[in-house]
């Protein structure tokens, strides 16, 4: 066990790190205030700041480090999935994470499942940063037990048919394509009569209506299928075996953990106590500030742990299952935590939000301290990450 990057990968990371430092605007990293493990705060409603950030998703792009660590022939840059971390880590730690649902999620789920026809429509349009696409798993009734979804797609001719409702649909109304889940046989065995489909958001009977989050922001959506006529080949794989490509689906999804955005609100955060006083005395010789801030900075690290313990599985041909759950536990938590010491060590103003000359640390904590409680629940709860722990990883009977 070795506890260094090689000089290869310390090279790569400088080279990442200058990178972001050219293509991004100098006051980017400020200008996108996001509470690292959140959902609401994705930086959506700033139009100029969107398409900055489109531009660069498309130089990265360009430069094949959209999908650094897939095969050469479908767009990628063959580079080790501790690169691609420390690609991750680096590029989060600057607020310009690159990867999201196609290239994060879809992209890697049909790279290994998906057939020859599958990875022809789809992975370049994904690795050139062409299409968007959202996840289209939970339902009013399935959610945590997706196993009991009730949409279905059944066939008709060269086409199947889809009917039904989802919701939470993060980012549905900015995407070009649903990554969904429905059931195509409905009378078969609850786990092996789902399929996996992608679906243009333009086909007639999409209905797309948004739902505003805590923050108040339009990140969700509630998405209705009225006899949604999609071709054939947009199954992915194989029909009914879309649950099976889920769970894999889901353990790539827990991997997309934005590691390096805890490290520097946790910086600026200790920043700003090293430069505040507090009646009359500097907050940083309070004995409480001083206590909580430890425990965040060892909690920091062990998050840190998990995410390289991931890569180096990968590389190692070996899949992170109940790490990745692992891993996801411990960043979302995190950042409840996070959130709840900054608001307690901010005293009575932590309540202002950005924007009030007033708000202590630019009124980043308050709205962390609402938008992080969506992090422990989006991709699965904490209650169904710890089952899988206890299941996959301690052996206990499932449930
Ligand atoms: C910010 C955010 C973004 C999201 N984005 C998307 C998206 O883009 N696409 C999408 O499809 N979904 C999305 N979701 C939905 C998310 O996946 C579900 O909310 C989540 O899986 C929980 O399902 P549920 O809301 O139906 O709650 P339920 O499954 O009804 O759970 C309710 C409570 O019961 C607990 N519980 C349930 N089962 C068990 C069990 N077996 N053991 C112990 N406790 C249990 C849960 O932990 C939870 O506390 C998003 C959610 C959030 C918060």
């Amino acid at each position: 066990m070795e506890f260094k990057f090689s000089k290869q990968e310390e090279k790569f990371r400088t080279e990442v790190e200058n990178f972001l430092k050219e293509e991004l605007p100098t006051d980017w990293p400020d200008k996108s205030m996001h509470w690292p493990g959140g959902y609401g705060s994705i930086e959506i409603e700033n139009k100029e700041n969107q398409r900055i950030f489109l531009e660069y998703r498309k130089k990265l792009a360009k430069k094949g480090w959209l999908t650094i660590s897939w095969p050469k022939g479908y767009g990628g840059e063959e580079h080790s999935y501790m690169e691609q971390a420390i690609f991750d880590e680096v590029t989060s730690y600057y607020r310009a994470t690159a990867s999201g649902i196609s290239t994060g999620i879809a992209g890697p789920t049909i790279l290994r499942f998906g057939t020859e026809e599958n990875k022809k429509d789809w992975i370049p349009g994904i690795a050139n940063a062409e299409i968007d696409l959202w996840l289209g798993y939970s339902e009013p009734n399935a959610g945590s037990d997706l196993a009991s979804i009730q949409t279905t797609a059944l066939k008709d001719g060269d086409d199947y048919i889809i009917n039904g409702q989802k919701i939470w649909s993060t980012l549905a109304h900015e995407s070009d394509y649903a990554w969904l889940i429905a059931r195509t046989d409905p009378d078969g065995h609850r786990h092996k009569s789902v399929s996996l489909f992608i679906v243009d958001n333009n086909t007639p009977g999409v209905t797309i209506r948004p739902l505003i989050n805590i923050v108040g922001v339009h990140s969700f959506n509630e998405v209705f299928f009225d006899n949604v006529r999609v071709p054939k080949k947009n199954i992915i794989g194989q029909e009914n075996m879309g649950f099976y490509y889920l769970m894999t689906a889901l353990d790539f999804e827990r991997l997309m953990v934005g590691i390096g955005g805890f490290r520097r609100v946790f910086e600026q955060f200790v920043e700003y106590v090293k430069q505040t006083e507090k009646d009359g005395a500097p907050l940083g010789e309070n004995n409480n500030v001083r206590q909580k801030l430890s425990e965040i900075a060892v909690k920091i690290e062990i998050a840190y742990m998990f995410f390289w313990r991931t890569a180096e599985m990968l590389d190692k041909g070996n899949v992170p299952s109940v790490e990745s759950s692992a891993l996801k536990l411990v960043t979302t938590e995190l950042s409840r935590n996070l959130a709840d010491v900054a608001m307690e060590i901010l005293g009575p103003y932590n309540q202002l939000m950005p924007g009030s000359e007033w708000a202590p640390f630019s009124g980043m904590a308050p709205r962390g301290y609402l938008d992080s409680i969506s992090a422990t629940i989006g991709a699965g709860t904490s209650e169904i990450q710890r089952n899988i722990i206890a299941t996959r990883g301690l052996g206990l009977p499932a449930r």
